[in-house]
């Protein structure tokens, strides 16, 4: 498929089309456990959508629906609660834009949709997304995100918007300040919704659930939906269509992993240094487990002269903005990160992740890596695991039923 270079009302940048990078994420080849009677459609002019949000869909470089938007987009707009899952960057994120804008009554300046996401950056990233797509239905969206001025959150919110995409925290606060208005949400959508009903945040979701109104239409996106989390479902939604993909079709085709065994601890740093070349081959993301490790491997890393940012959920709201800011613009190339960073967040230019650790869980690994590949483009994910992680790998690696080898010494040449 030849590539598009569309120029999005948003910010002019240019995107390759599906055809961007690796096989492409449209092919109807993937797994799904479908609800009976979910018919994939394979194109955007046969939804029903509304010719100027077609138009918004089209200007912004969307060409076809991928294979999750041809099946959740239908019972979505339709009204159904839907869960639904495929794996990470084939489109999920974007179909809660279109999907909201398609909706929403414009002519109405009441919050009609209500999307909750675990991070600041992602919440912001979807309200962006629904700004370009929705530019030509002028939808009219606000991120309500921890960290930003409540002055602002305040006056956007009493002039009106038809949608806030935002985290829990925040959102909540507004709707017990009665600025954010809830009788006319229609909508709720939990994005990385596995994430959303885990233990860290289930109580606040639930504070926020219960101020919205009885006829609500609830829909669940991520990659990973364990077990446990899709049985608490039937708690809070009606008769689902569930479009579920089986955990050994979870890894992507296009996405390389591979393994470094560095033995000890200390032997990390001198393999990342190793591969730093390879690291500013297009972009890089380095995943450490806590905190205090990125900022340790990002001093280490600069006091030996390697060029290198950081991000973590400790830094004031304004640095984090600026550093993803110059990340997303490509003036900033290898970024060393907490799992704030493992969920969502969308880079094009990604195309190798780094496990400085190895990650607390299985479904991180699978958000970690597939900060890359994205689209169907090529990724390469490396684990740097020491003797004691070798049982975590191999853990990981039967689970999803996926390989991971040995790094071969050509792996730039994958990238
Ligand atoms: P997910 O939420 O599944 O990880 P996203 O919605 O973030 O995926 O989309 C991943 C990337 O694919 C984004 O850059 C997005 O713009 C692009 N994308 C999504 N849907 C399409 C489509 N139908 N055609 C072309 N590109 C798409
Ligand atoms: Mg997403």
């Amino acid at each position: 498929m030849a590539a598009v270079a569309a120029t999005t009302p948003a910010g002019a940048r240019r995107r390759s089309g599906p055809g961007g990078g690796g096989g492409g994420v449209d092919d109807g080849a993937l797994v799904f456990e479908t609800s009976h009677g979910v018919e994939p459609i394979c194109t955007f002019d046969e939804m029903g959508i509304r010719d100027d949000l077609l138009r918004g869909i089209y200007a912004y470089g969307f060409e076809k629906p991928s294979a999750i938007q041809q099946r959740a987009v239908l019972p979505i707009i339709k009204g159904r609660d839907v869960i639904a899952q495929a794996q990470s960057g084939t489109g999920k994120t974007s179909m809660i834009a279109l999907t909201v804008c398609q909706m929403v009554d414009t002519s109405s300046r009441e919050v009609q949709a209500l999307i909750l996401s675990p991070t600041r950056e992602l919440a912001a990233q979807t309200e962006k997304v629904i700004l370009a797509i929705g530019d030509f239905i002028n939808i009219q969206a606000h991120a309500c995100i921890g960290g930003k001025s409540v002055g602002e959150d305040i006056r956007k919110l009493e002039y009106g918007v038809h949608v806030v995409s935002g985290t829990p925290g925040r959102v909540c606060d507004m709707i017990k300040r009665r600025t954010l208005r809830t009788r006319a949400i229609k909508l709720l959508v939990l994005d990385e919704s596995d994430e959303m009903l885990s233990r860290g945040f289930k109580d606040q979701i639930y504070d926020v659930y219960r101020y919205l109104p009885p006829e609500l239409q609830v829909v669940l996106i991520s990659a990973t939906l364990p077990h446990e989390i899709l049985e608490m479902t039937s708690k809070f939604m009606t008769d689902p269509v569930r479009i579920l993909v089986k955990r050994d079709e979870l890894t992507l085709e296009g996405i390389k992993q591979f393994f470094v065994a560095v033995e000890k601890e200390e032997w990390k740093f001198d393999t990342l240094t190793d591969l730093y070349d390879t690291l500013t081959i297009t972009q890089a993301v380095i995943f450490c487990n806590t905190k205090r490790k990125v900022d340790w491997l990002t001093e280490k890393m600069r006091s030996h002269n390697f060029t290198v940012s950081s991000m973590h959920g400790d830094m004031p709201q304004r640095e984090r903005d600026a550093i993803m800011g110059e990340f997303r613009s490509g003036t900033t190339r290898v970024l060393i990160t907490t799992d704030v960073w493992a969920r969502g967040l969308d880079v094009q230019q990604v195309s190798l992740v780094i496990n400085y650790d190895l990650p607390n869980n299985r479904e991180l690994y699978i958000h970690r890596i597939g900060r890359s590949g994205r689209f169907g483009r090529k990724g390469v994910a490396i684990n740097f695991v020491r003797s004691d992680d070798i049982r975590i790998l191999r853990d990981i690696e039967q689970y999803y039923s996926t390989q991971i080898d040995e790094m071969p010494m050509n792996v730039a040449d994958l990238i």
